[in-house]
């Protein structure tokens, strides 16, 4: 069943979207799986701002998995410093490659690999093959917990249930990156409320 929450929070997000999505190099057409994922991979703890300044030096000095084995950790560390976390970066990095040839192409597989989560698992997938997929971060996880105040749930397993709920899955890509960054740019610890598209129906917003 459709409840006419969802869709409205659904349809409202998509249009919103028409105008306002951030333009990130790795959300170029015909980036490769690997492109995508390395860029998500290094997107759950750092800015976006900040991956964009390494993200074309990083696929230009290991344009793949291959290229991983051959380097140094030395190598990888050069490139990532600048994000932080370079050390326990550089390690999984060169463990996944060490272990792969080609990265996985289901969520199961992804999570297995080191310090690879459903955030990067479900983004991968869902910007890289469009497959319909709920992509939670931290941002996201307050949208919804705003939007639907109490019907949000406490597990993160529920979470990715309930995500999965609203998720079209015709235009899964469009609506998880209008998601991600109506997360990072309006709903934010303050957010203008009187001016979003939610406020009418938003647990959290002037009603
Ligand atoms: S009404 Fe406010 S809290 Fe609710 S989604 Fe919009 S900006 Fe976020």
């Amino acid at each position: 069943m459709v409840l006419a929450k969802d869709e409205e929070f659904r349809s409202s997000l998509l249009e919103w979207s028409t105008e306002n999505l951030r333009e990130f190099p790795w959300r170029e057409p015909q980036r490769s799986l690997y492109e995508v994922f390395v860029a998500e991979f290094f997107l759950t703890q750092t800015p976006a701002e900040n991956v964009s300044s390494v993200y074309p030096t990083f696929l230009e000095k290991f344009p793949s998995l291959e290229a991983i084995q051959e380097a140094n950790k030395e190598d990888l560390v050069d490139v990532i410093e600048p994000l932080g976390f370079y050390n326990m970066r550089s390690e999984a990095l060169q463990s996944i490659a060490d272990e792969n040839d080609t990265l996985p192409v289901t969520v199961e597989g992804l999570t297995e690999l080191q310090r690879v989560g459903s955030y990067v698992a479900n983004a991968t997938l869902c910007f890289a093959q469009d497959e319909s997929l709920p992509v939670l971060d931290r941002n996201v996880e307050r949208v919804y917990s705003r939007v639907f105040g109490d019907e949000w749930p406490e597990s993160p397993q529920e979470q990715l249930e309930f995500a999965e709920r609203l998720v079209p899955k015709d235009e899964a890509r469009t609506y998880n990156l209008a998601l991600l960054d109506f997360g990072a740019s309006i709903c934010r610890p303050e957010p203008p409320c009187e001016e979003c598209f939610a406020a009418g129906y938003c647990a959290y917003g002037p009603v």
